[in-house]
This record gives C-alpha cells, structure tokens and sequence, in this order.
C-alpha cells in the first residue's frame, strides 16, 4: 500500500516546524513533501540586521533539504489549489508547471506587504518582507551615503542623506534604529565625510512607537531612537511618495531618496484564492489548524486566522512566535488524522518580545520582565540564536566580528529596484525576467509605471534604462530611470545583452515554448507529478512564467520569436543604474509584533 502524502506550502515558521514534526513522528510511513520558492527557511526577525550590513544574508537562512532530510523537497510556488481534486499545482523556479495531490495539505504561505492607496507609494517605496528587499535596501543606502559624498551641491546631499521609514512597528523601528548606525558608521571618520549627517525619519500615525507592545517596551525603544539621532514622528504618515520626496500627512514636504515600506503585512494571496471562509484575509481554522469542512485541510501561521484560546473572540496575531508553535501542533494533529496521537488545540500564551535596537541596544520583556540597554540586548540576541532552527555559530561569529571590526560597506548592486516592487505576493523571491507574478494587486500593476524617486533610480539616469516604451517583450516606460519595467509588463526587463537583461534564448528562465504541447508532462519538473491532463488552455509548460506563447506583453521569448533587442536610440544601461532600497509592513492586528 502506498504511503500517505502531506504536502506543505510555504517552509517559513509554521511550514517547517510542521515538516520538522511530522518528520519526527512519521518514521518513514509518510511521504512528507515541502513546496516552497526557495531552498530554504528565512529567519525574518534578524533581516533588519541583514540591511544595516551586520550579517551576511546566508546567515539568517537554514537550508531546508540539510536540515530535514526525510523531506521531500519541491521548489516552486503554488498558484492554485484545487481542493477537490486534492491537488496543488505550482510553477517551478524555471518557469514549469507542476501538480502534487494530497492526503493532507498544510497552507502555511505566510504573509506579503500590505499597501494602502496612498498616490505613489507602490511605485517609489520599497517593503521589507524577504532576502531581495534587504539586500536591496542594505546596497541602496550605501549608495546614497556615496553619492551624497561625491556632490557638491548641498541640497542633493541632503536629499540622499534622508531616509524615511514609515510604519513604527517592530520592522520599522528595528529598520530606522539600524539604519541610523549604518550610516552614521559611513560618514565618521571619514575624512572626506566630515558634515554630513545622515537623517533617519520614523513615522507612524500611532501616538507611539511599537503601538501594539507594551508600553514600557516602546518607552524604551522611543528613547533609544531619540538618542541616536532618530526623528520619530508619531501621529504623522505620508500623504503622497514622488520621485523627488515625500509629502507628509502634517503638510512638510520631505527630500528623499529613500521610502522603506513597513506598514503592515496582509496573508498570501493564495489563501483567499481558495474560496474558503476567511477572517480578515487569513484563512479560518478551528484550534486544531484544521479548515471547517475540508478535514485534510490545515493551516497555520500568518495565512490563517486562529481562534486565540487565551483571548477569546479574537485570533491569534501574525508572529514568528504562534507560527513557529502552530507549526509544531498541525504536525502533531495531521499524524492524529492518521491514528497516530490525538489532536490537540493550538494554545498558547505570549511569552514577551524583543526588539533589537541595534548597537548594544534592545527594548524586550522576557516572560513579562522588562528589560532596556545591554540586559536586553544580551536577552534578545540569546533568544534570536536559541530561536533560530540552524546557522547559529556562524550568526553569533557576525556578531563577534561587527563587535571588533568596522562595518563593511559596499554595494554589490545584485539586487536591482525593479526587482523588488512592493506590492508582490513573492517577497521571498527578486523579480526576474519573463516571471508572472502572482496575487499582484491592481495598484501594484498600475503602480509599475514612472518607478523612481524614493528607492528608484534618478529620472535623469534614462540612459541606463533598456528599450524604450511599447515594445513587445517588455521594456521599461519611458522617462523611467534605470530600465525600470514598463506599465503593467510583468516580465518587463531591459532587453538581452543587458545587465540584468532578458535571458537570452535555451537559457533556463528564458526557455522557448516551442513543440511542447498543451497538456504535455513539464519537462524537468523537479518533483511532483506530471502535470497530464491538464485542460486545454492551459498555459504551456517550460515558458517563462507559464504564459501562453502568444499574446505575452512582457514575457520571455517564445518558441521562435527573437529575443528582444533594444531600440537603436537607446544606450545600453550605464553602469551607475544600480538596484535601490528595501520594504515590509508590520501592525500586530495586520502582523507586527
Ligand atoms: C523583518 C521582519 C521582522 C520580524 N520580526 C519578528 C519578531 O521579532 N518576532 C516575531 O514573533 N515575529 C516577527 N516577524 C513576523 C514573523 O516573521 C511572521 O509572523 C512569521 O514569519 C510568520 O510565519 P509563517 O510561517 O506564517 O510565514 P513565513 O515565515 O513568511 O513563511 C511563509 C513561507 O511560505 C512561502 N510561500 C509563500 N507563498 C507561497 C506559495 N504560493 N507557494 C509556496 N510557498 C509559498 C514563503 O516563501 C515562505 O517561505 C517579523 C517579520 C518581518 C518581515
């Protein structure tokens, strides 16, 4: 008899702590499979420290096949479920489809940055929810503080020297304390830097930092910021982002490069796909994970809405802390489903926060115990290494080393702006040519257009951009600095032969659709099922982004099309069209902590 398959979606907090179970209790007599974008688990909580260049991006990630290697691992991201079929179907990192059925699913696709209808934020802020937006963030600050050195004009300087992060969350405030000692530690001592004072602005219209925490924590994390330098603007937002600035709810118009989004986190879009009840946006569960009516259903962490046992009449909030721990429980609960155990509801009471100022700063309340300054710096670091899954020495030996040496800072320039649009429902993953996007609102594909300004390229950088407006394949818009894509062009990049161009013809991503009948099993399909019996219509697989091989605004080349070449009045992209800055949002009720 064949084994049982549990097929996970998402490997964050509650995906893998569930796979880390239910590999633990299943010995073999289940097929485990773990779908997820990446290949491996990202500790959010110290991202912050990623951006202000503390720790290497590998650290804050645990490779998913060495730490749970009775898991089968399945790269790709879910588009669509179909519950009755009990199948998940998928697009693989190259673009090719997938189908894996299931005996249980587990739905643990976390959550993706929350955008309001402000004019101009989805196209001139940048969030904070993954590896992309903090490796974007990290390399565009640099740059301003470096291109500020290097002009002579004085209001220029200013402009590039201000940074402005709006949501005073626990990513917000953790980003603006960071942000500050990073470009501080840029300009002192240095000799020809003399002057310059990078100015970190911190807005929110909550009367208080850390809104949702305790009091006495957001006292502590207010002072802090306060000493450092930090303008921290309660009860103020942003009423518009432009390419020059922003304009702020209180009537000040703000020059900046630089709009880091972290205003709140809204669940995966793939959960409201689903057609299920939902509370909120988050899928709605009973306390034992399990959706009502779809018994080999579960889900847990930020997508799901948990009825919150210790609070009743409310659900649990969107933190590492309850996904980590649901996570644990819909494991034991699915082998439960197979006679192994008896199910349990999920309960759990907050054990406190940390929040990681930066220095040797923190504000945290450990089991209810206040603590500010080294104490809780030593607290909060302690708890982020005992909480982390894997890496730990090698995080611990970034802190030693950020302790002895001067921080290092250059920009690699690997993570380009375009790359890295707000309102994606794949923060985990940086844009790539000839990609669809999944779950992008309207206002993001609107918002593609015109991307500069705050965390874009200067406008008068045209000349780095790719080939011009309205041209198949996807060029980047007109007037729009450093090749940003063009309006509502998914797979919009500069053209080939171009850094970060499209990928020339037999290249993985950019792989023709040519004599791949519809309906044909995906070639190269890493695991899961062929995906046979596919209705027609459906789009052929191995294209980039599974469009169908005609009538492709801005995707990849297909089957005999040429690869897009740039317009002749157009130069090829300079080299200081660098990628930008970074973005998240945080709110306990809309997921900060
Ligand atoms: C910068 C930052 C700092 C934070 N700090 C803290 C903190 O200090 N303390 C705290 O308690 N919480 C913190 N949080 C919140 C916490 O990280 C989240 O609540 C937690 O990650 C939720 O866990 P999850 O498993 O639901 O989702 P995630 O950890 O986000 O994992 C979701 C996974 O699903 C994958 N996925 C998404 N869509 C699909 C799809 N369609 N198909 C397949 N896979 C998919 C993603 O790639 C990801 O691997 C922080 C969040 C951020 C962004």
């Amino acid at each position: 008899m064949s084994r049982p398959r549990i097929v996970i979606v998402g490997a964050g907090f509650a995906g893998y702590r569930t796979a880390r179970t239910l590999s633990r209790l299943a010995r073999g007599r289940a097929e485990i499979v773990l779908l997820n974008p990446t290949d491996y688990f990202l500790y959010l909580p110290l991202l912050p420290q990623v951006a202000a260049g503390i720790l290497e991006p590998r650290r804050v990630t645990v490779s998913l096949s060495g730490t749970l290697p009775h898991v089968r691992l399945v790269l790709g991201e879910s588009d669509r479920i179909d519950l009755d079929a009990r199948q998940v179907h998928y697009t693989g990192p190259e673009g090719e489809g997938g189908t894996l059925s299931y005996d249980r699913l587990v739905l643990a696709a976390g959550s993706v940055n929350k955008l309001l209808p402000i004019p101009g934020v989805a196209e001139h802020a940048h969030g904070f929810r993954g590896l992309p937006e903090a490796l974007y963030l990290r390399d565009h600050v640099t740059r301003q503080v470096e291109l500020a050195a290097a002009t002579d004009d004085p209001k220029t300087c200013a402009s590039r020297c201000t940074f402005v992060v709006v949501g005073a969350g626990y990513t917000g405030t953790e980003v603006a304390a960071h942000g500050q000692l990073f470009t501080d530690a840029q300009v002192s001592r240095h000799p020809m830097r003399t002057g310059m004072r990078p100015r970190w602005i911190l807005l929110d219209i909550a009367d208080r930092v850390l809104p949702e925490l305790d009091e006495r924590l957001s006292r502590t994390a207010d002072t802090v910021l306060r000493e450092r330098g930090v303008d921290v603007r309660m009860g103020t937002s942003v009423k518009e982002a432009t390419h020059d600035g922003v304009l702020l709810t209180d009537g000040e118009f703000v020059d900046t490069k630089t709009l880091v989004w972290c205003v709140g986190v809204r669940p995966d879009p793939l959960a409201e796909s689903l057609g299920l009840p939902m509370e909120r946006g988050r899928l709605l569960v009973d306390p034992h994970l399990q959706v009502p009516g779809r018994p080999e259903v579960f889900a847990c962490g930020d997508a799901a809405a948990v009825p919150d046992l210790e609070k009743p009449g409310s659900y649990t909030p969107m933190t590492a802390q309850h996904a980590w721990r649901q996570g644990k429980v819909c494991g034991h609960n699915i082998a439960a489903s197979f006679g192994d155990g008896e199910r349990r509801a999920y309960r759990h009471k907050d054990m406190g926060f940390v929040v990681d100022l930066g220095g040797v700063k923190a504000a945290a309340n450990p089991l209810g115990v206040n603590l500010s300054g080294v104490a809780a710096g030593a607290v909060t670091r302690g708890y982020h290494l005992a909480a982390m899954p894997g890496n730990r020495v090698r995080v611990a030996a970034d802190w030693l080393l950020d302790a002895v040496l001067p921080r290092q800072a250059v920009q690699l320039g690997l993570v380009r702006s375009w790359s890295v649009p707000l309102d994606t429902a794949s923060p985990e993953l940086a844009r790539v040519p000839g990609r669809p996007e999944r779950g992008r609102t309207e206002a993001s594909a609107a918002g593609e257009s015109a991307k500069s300004g705050p965390g874009g390229e200067p406008a008068t950088k045209q000349a780095g951009g790719g080939p011009a407006g309205n041209q198949p394949g996807g060029e980047p818009a007109r007037n729009q600095p450093g090749g940003e894509p063009a309006r509502n062009q998914p797979g919009g990049e500069p053209a080939g032969n171009q850094p970060g161009g499209e990928p020339a013809k037999n290249q993985p991503v950019g792989e023709p659709a040519k004599n791949q009948p519809v309906g044909e099993p995906a070639k190269n399909q890493p695991v899961g099922e062929p995906a046979k019996n596919q209705p027609v219509g459906e789009p052929a697989k191995n294209q980039p982004g599974g469009e169908p091989a005609e009538s492709r605004p801005g995707g990849g080349p297909a089957g005999d099309e040429p690869a897009v070449t740039p317009p002749p009045d157009q130069p090829p992209p300079g080299p200081d069209v660098a990628p930008g800055p970074v973005r998240r949002t945080d709110r306990f009720t809309e997921g900060d902590s």
